[in-house]
């Protein structure tokens, strides 16, 4: 026998035990995002390199390092998405959705990047992606929050932190990025080597170092919110008293830069302590140049992105979602034409009964082994039919969960039964 192939590393599968928390997540996900008025956009895994390269920036980990990128048997350089904000805007580009309107989009599935897997640091992971596009007012930064708080609520999950912060715009970040390039020049032998390469041209982007022996020298580092343009001084202090009126706790925290080039004013990230050295669980910002940057007119936008592995790791220890239930009904049959019927009265019971969950086993194992099987699936009722049964035109319905005794039924009655019986489905 061949030896079993081992998954690609970093790459999981989702298991169906998880099944209920991923479901329940993005249940809850779809009902925000239509309570606030965003509205669905699915767009591919894989994009032109170049796409990423002039978004997210060359000077940052996920382009320098950790990008999937390969050459297509055409020749083209292509890349599987490591985040989805640069395809919704190339999207909103190729369909011309940004034309005089503002568009309002949300989306999920897998990214990719090639990062050391670790608990909560996968190669494939997923993110529900939010982007409001063509909106500036200080609003919409907060409704954007204010959205992910509700779904936390929602979820009954508890992360520690919301970290926001304004870097200002580009114009404005000249001024701050000159300091902090004296800065660290004056500090070079304690720089990492990453660090170094972007001192000169992207000092920012060592704020959002990783690297422990950094922190210490990130930590007293001057702070860009002395350097802010009145216009994102304002913005952010609007901002501000928008999540204090909307009882939103959050922490200022003046070193939150993020690890993208495209962002301007706004950024932020709720954290928590309960993941180990993974804090980050949802994070964003206000990216107002990236659609001239991708070759649109200016159009101001901000969005975020969540990391489903993460929040469904929260999800699990909150208990946020009760253990999977098991079908409602089991067939158990013996013999040939009992079979045949129990087939028939699974289907019959799916036509009859909204929402119901009907499992017929495995029907050619012995009569003991399936009801071993109906008890251990969790079901609420088996549905017992034997050739006697099927002559009589009347199947046994036996409760699997409660000492109700068991009663022989014709099909209407079994139907009418198992649909008014309490269950987690009703
Ligand atoms: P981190 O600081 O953990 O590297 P990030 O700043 O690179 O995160 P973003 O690009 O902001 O992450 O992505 C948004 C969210 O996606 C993160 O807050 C995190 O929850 C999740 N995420 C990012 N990278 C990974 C990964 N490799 N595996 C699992 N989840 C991830
Ligand atoms: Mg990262």
């Amino acid at each position: 026998m061949a030896a079993p192939l081992s998954p690609v590393r970093g790459m999981n599968d989702v298991l169906p035990e998880d099944e209920a928390l991923w479901e329940r997540l993005e249940t809850e996900a779809a009902r925000l995002f239509k309570a606030y008025d965003y509205r669905r956009i699915r767009i591919p895994v894989l994009e032109r390199t170049e796409l990423f390269r002039r978004s997210i920036g060359e000077l940052t980990d996920i382009v320098e390092k950790e990008m999937y990128t390969f050459e297509d048997r055409g020749g083209d350089s292509v890349t599987l998405r490591p985040e989805a904000t640069a395809g919704i805007v190339r999207a909103c580009l190729t369909h011309g959705l940004l034309h005089n309107q503002q568009q309002k989009l949300w989306t999920s599935g897998p990214m990719f990047r090639r990062e050391k897997p670790q608990k909560g640091r996968y190669r494939q992971f997923h993110q529900l992606s939010v982007e409001a596009l063509g909106f500036e007012e200080p609003e919409i930064d907060a409704e954007l929050i204010v959205m992910s708080a509700r779904l936390w609520r929602a979820l009954g999950v508890r992360p520690t932190k919301l970290l926001i912060n304004s870097i200002g715009t580009p114009e404005s970040r000249a001024g701050y990025k000159e300091v902090l390039v004296r800065y660290f020049s004056a500090h070079y032998e304690r720089l990492d080597e990453d660090s170094r390469r972007r001192l000169e041209r992207n000092p920012l982007r060592i704020l959002d170092s990783k690297n422990p022996e950094m922190q210490e020298l990130i930590r007293n580092a001057p702070v860009i919110t002395e350097y802010l343009d009145e216009g994102s001084r304002e913005h952010f202090e609007r901002l501000r008293r928008l999540l204090e009126d909307a009882g939103i706790e959050y922490e200022v925290d003046p070193r939150l830069v993020r690890g993208l080039d495209y962002y301007t004013r706004t950024v932020f990230e709720w954290v928590t302590d309960r993941l180990g050295a993974q804090s980050a669980i949802c994070a964003g910002g206000r990216y107002d140049g990236l659609v001239e940057q991708l070759g649109g007119r200016p159009t101001p936008a901000v969005g975020w992105a969540l990391g489903v592995e993460r929040v469904v790791e929260l999800m699990r220890l909150d208990e946020a979602v009760p253990p999977p239930a098991g079908p409602d009904v089991f067939i158990v049959s013996a013999g040939d034409a009992a079979r045949r019927a129990g087939f028939a009265v699974a289907e019959a019971l799916r036509d009859r009964v909204a929402g119901i969950s009907v499992s017929i086993g495995a029907p050619s194992a012995g009569f003991k082994s399936q009801m071993r099987r109906a008890d251990r699936s969790g079901a609420r009722f088996a549905v017992i039919i034997g050739d006697d049964e099927v002559a009589a035109g009347r199947y046994s319905l036996k409760p699997l969960r409660t000492d109700e005794p068991q009663e022989a039924l014709e099909l209407d009655e079994l139907v009418r039964r198992v649909s008014s019986a309490p269950g987690p489905r009703e």
